[in-house]
């Protein structure tokens, strides 16, 4: 694809990379895998990224939203979907016609499915969500019960299944932390509460990706990873100690370059002056495009041959670097993250340097960078 940006600016996303980690998850726990395609395929493209991590061996995939899965379905995916963030005017109907899973925390949002099930004649697949302790989705352990009662009689009388049981961790990425046993101990009761109750058929899935690399008692059923799928390590380590490749790289061209004297502010405020006689190189994307502010003078890049800090502060739609005497031209290639075989810097050294997470990096990677698939 062509970048509306000043020369190209590209996100390259390695499918294969995505496929073999999902082979690699898959393997390791031995059992089903929901692969997280939310957010855009955590930027790498919803539909493509849902490709890959089917072709590697998902079971199925999980979306925050309802129109996330549409747009799956849209695109001539079949595989299972469930969609766990259903707030008011969650287009229900759509999703049952659709043969999209729901999650359920509470009795409003039961009602919801269960009028929409009746209307289409059909019952409704759900996922029952309990907090465990994180406090977000999911209902209470008080309100737990109540829940799972109405949910049973509703699948007694043939309105709905609940196809699954399901909570999320706070502290994954810290494998030796208290609250995760904790977690998993309410899990459990909650798990039997509702096979009391009758739903016996339901999976159990609680782990994201750091639980299915590093806490196996938290596997269940079912395992619901996202980032490591990426090739990210969500512990912050090097993702290749866990057998995973990242699948991004992030690349632009350089679009103008001029020989500065020593003591030339940089950027807006002028948070870097040059040293001596210098050339400074322009790469034409920004905070605009994804690229945060906060890594102003702090985030690598490689250019010319070697990583160089982004000198002065990231505007809206450029970023400057001091290339030194080193030779740099207009059109030369920039590259800003990748998986680091190169020379590149990674994600994580991204995120280090702007005090955030490499997720946060890959979801917001777009503006007027183009995706390129490899
Ligand atoms: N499950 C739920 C409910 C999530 O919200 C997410 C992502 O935030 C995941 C699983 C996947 O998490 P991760 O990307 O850390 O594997």
């Amino acid at each position: 694809t062509t970048s509306p940006g000043a020369g190209r600016a590209e996100v390259v996303v390695d499918l294969d990379a995505i496929a073999a980690n999902t082979a690699v998850l898959r393997e390791r726990v031995g059992r089903p895998l929901m692969a997280v395609v939310k957010a855009d395929g955590y930027g790498h493209g919803l539909v493509p990224a849902a490709r890959a991590v089917l072709a590697g061996g998902a079971d199925c995939l999980g979306v925050a939203v309802v129109a996330e899965a549409l747009a799956l379905r849209a695109a001539g995916v079949t595989a299972p979907v469930l969609a766990w963030l259903n707030g008011p005017g969650t287009d229900v109907a759509a999703a049952l016609a659709a043969d999209v899973e729901l999650s359920v925390s509470a009795g409003w949002g039961l009602d919801e499915v269960l009028a929409a099930a009746r209307a289409a004649g059909r019952p409704a697949r759900v996922h029952l969500a309990v907090d465990t302790g994180l406090s977000r989705e999911g209902a209470t352990p008080d309100d737990w019960p109540g829940l799972v009662a109405a949910a049973a009689r509703a699948q007694a009388d043939g309105e709905l299944a609940v196809v699954g049981l399901w909570s999320h961790l706070a502290y994954a990425d810290a494998p030796t932390h208290p609250t995760i046993g904790a977690q998993v101990r309410v899990f459990e009761e909650a798990v039997a509460v509702a096979r009391d109750a009758g739903l016996t058929d339901a999976r159990r899935h609680l782990a994201n990706s750091a639980a299915t690399i590093a806490l196996p008692g938290t596997w269940f059923d079912l395992v619901r990873p996202g980032i490591a799928l990426y090739g990210l390590d969500p512990m912050g380590g090097d993702p290749r100690q866990h057998g995973l490749r990242p699948a991004m790289t992030v690349r632009a061209q350089v679009a103008h370059t001029k020989r500065v004297p020593a003591g030339a502010g940089v950027s807006y405020g002028h948070t870097y002056s040059t040293e001596r006689e210098t050339t400074l190189a322009l790469v034409p994307v920004g905070y605009a495009d994804g690229i945060p502010r906060a890594v102003g003078n702090r985030a690598p890049v490689l250019a010319a041959g070697e990583q160089r800090r982004i000198a002065g502060r990231v505007c809206m739609d450029q970023f400057v670097l001091d290339v030194g005497d080193d030779g740099i031209a207009p059109g030369d290639d920039v590259v800003l993250w990748g998986p680091g075989d190169d020379g590149e810097p990674t994600a994580q050294q991204w995120a280090d340097a702007g005090d955030t997470i490499h997720y946060e990096l890959v979801t917001r990677v777009g503006g007027r960078f183009s995706r390129r698939y490899v």
